[in-house]
């Protein structure tokens, strides 16, 4: 395996609303990763995606009156569109379950773990909540019996033949690789959660439906009466998406996939890793705990793949100090925040910088976090316009008064990014920019104390020297700065390359 690479994914969001605002997070949080590990030099395949099939889609599309592929390929765009409007990477990776290359990888996914004696077939009777796509238990159930994620949805009880998988036989592998991989699950807390989750025992679970009941799903191979369950087909996207499982000849009812699709099996192993290696890391929100970091790993085993390297669990994002829903009209949309902060006179890149800037430094990485537009205002205001924009001019004017031009990056060492870095090896990016926040102000208050705007009248030696030091600063907070805010650093960057008066870039405009 390659050393050098990087490979991250994020959740695939179902197709059956609109991206919503706890979706951008995790992208704009696996982004700063992303590029992070791109300005180590690393090779990344960076992932994301739309999860396309089960019931709440199948559902969404009848109500809708809509074609269920048309419908899907309208969604899929809407979320595709989401990574430029957030300044994520173009180089993004971009898969969706309904791809002919995923639902071959599913077939031999499931024939692997048949193979095993893992899959069996045995009546079902469970209740099973359609807004999380889970079979629910009594003590996943608020006192009325209602999912309390989705208290408007009633539970549904289902008796019928499906598949399951023998999760049950993972318990002691389980703990066995946690124990091996002290790091396994980020952050602690939800390491613990899922430790003692396993330690309680675990229940096999449906893996398919009736596919009569429910037509919008992967065929299960040798069984035309049945379609996978969602989440067995959902997660095989992050193998999938590397090629994986479309190079093996594969029969299933009348489908068949013979070398059909782009086979790179060298590629899987270089950014999934190996059972000594693993390389792979997921990132989720703390809904998917037990689904990234029990099951899917359970799954792998059975398939006798290697298991993810690490699992990063982030929080909500409540809006208001509420939770986000439909009924109560507050669901935050990341486009429509966009277009606020852009009416009032933010360029496209301002608009996306000064979004990302909320999401990662506002809302705290691991846990969860609160929206509103006039706390989004307020800290744009003070952490962008009079923060890193502010320094920015006020030090680039500083430096053509002082005829300092050009400036070659000589002056006092400037203070490195170590500790950012560090804080980035632990994916805590909203302590990594408070670092990076305090550097802005030791430089403000560094102005403040030795007013080199002052000194060039009297001891222009001296103040040439602060200046210079100020610059040096800047260049060292933009570069600090290119995981998070990809497109003020850059312009930072250039003006630093190039300071003409001319040149000075407007970062961010106060706004009311
Ligand atoms: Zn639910």
């Amino acid at each position: 395996m390659a050393e050098n690479n990087f490979y991250l994914t994020t959740t695939l969001p179902y197709v059956n609303s609109d991206p919503h605002l706890g979706f951008a997070l995790e992208l704009v949080q696996s982004d700063a990763i992303v590029r992070y590990h791109k300005l180590l030099k690393q090779e990344v395949f960076f992932n994301t995606g739309t999860d396309e099939h089960g019931q709440k889609v199948y559902q969404k599309a009848e109500e809708a009156g809509k074609d269920i592929q048309g419908y899907c390929d309208e969604y899929a765009e809407k979320f595709k569109q989401l990574a430029p409007a957030l300044g994520i990477l173009p180089d993004i990776h971009f898969i969706r379950t309904t791809d002919q290359h995923h639902i071959a990888a599913c077939q031999e996914f499931w024939d692997r773990c048949e193979g095993r004696g893992d899959i069996y077939k045995k009546i079902y009777k469970v209740k099973y909540c359609v807004g999380c796509e889970l079979e629910k238990t009594e003590s996943d159930l608020d006192d009325s019996g209602h999912c309390p994620i989705h208290p408007n949805l009633e539970i549904e009880l289902i008796e019928e033949e499906n598949y399951f998988f023998r999760f049950s036989n993972y318990q002691k592998p389980l703990l066995d690789f946690y124990e091996k991989h002290p790091d396994f699950v980020v952050p602690d807390f939800r390491f613990n959660e899922i430790k003692q989750f396993v330690k309680n025992g675990l229940q096999d679970f449906s893996i398919s439906r009736l596919k009569e009941k429910m037509p919008w799903g992967v065929p299960v191979p040798g069984d035309e009466d049945h379609v996978m369950y969602v989440w067995f087909d959902a997660l095989i996207n992050y193998v999938s998406t590397l090629g994986w499982g479309t190079s093996m000849k594969h029969e299933a009812g009348n489908m068949k996939h013979e070398k059909k699709f782009q086979v790179s099996s060298f590629k899987f192993h270089d950014y999934w890793g190996t059972k000594e290696k693993p390389n792979a890391i997921q990132i989720a929100g703390k809904d998917n705990l037990r689904q990234q970091s029990a099951m899917w790993q359970a799954m792998l085993m059975s398939a006798g793949l290697p298991n993810s390297r690490q699992i990063i669990i982030h929080g909500f994002i409540t809006s208001g100090n509420q939770k986000m829903s439909k009924s109560l009209g507050n669901v935050a949309d990341p486009y429509q925040i966009i277009n606020q902060l852009k009416s009032k006179g933010l360029t496209n890149e301002q608009a996306t910088d000064a979004l990302r800037y909320y999401l990662l430094r506002e809302i705290p990485t691991f846990e969860d976090g609160d929206y509103t537009w006039e706390r989004l205002v307020e800290t744009y205001n003070a952490g962008l316009a009079n923060g890193i924009g502010n320094l920015t001019s006020r030090i680039l004017k500083m430096a053509h008064s002082s005829s300092l031009l050009p400036w070659r990056g000589e002056g006092r060492e400037g203070s490195n990014a170590s500790n950012t870095n560090q804080l980035l090896d632990s994916y805590e990016l909203a302590k990594a920019m408070d670092e990076i926040w305090a550097k802005i102000q030791a430089c403000d208050q560094f102005i403040q104390k030795e007013e080199p705007f002052k000194k060039i009248k009297t001891d222009a030696e001296a103040a040439k020297k602060d200046i210079e030091y100020l610059l040096s600063e800047l260049q060292n907070i933009a570069v600090s700065l290119q995981p998070f805010l990809p497109k003020t650093a850059e312009k930072i960057l250039e003006a630093l390359k190039n300071l003409k008066e001319e040149n000075i870039p407007r970062l961010f405009p106060r706004i009311i």
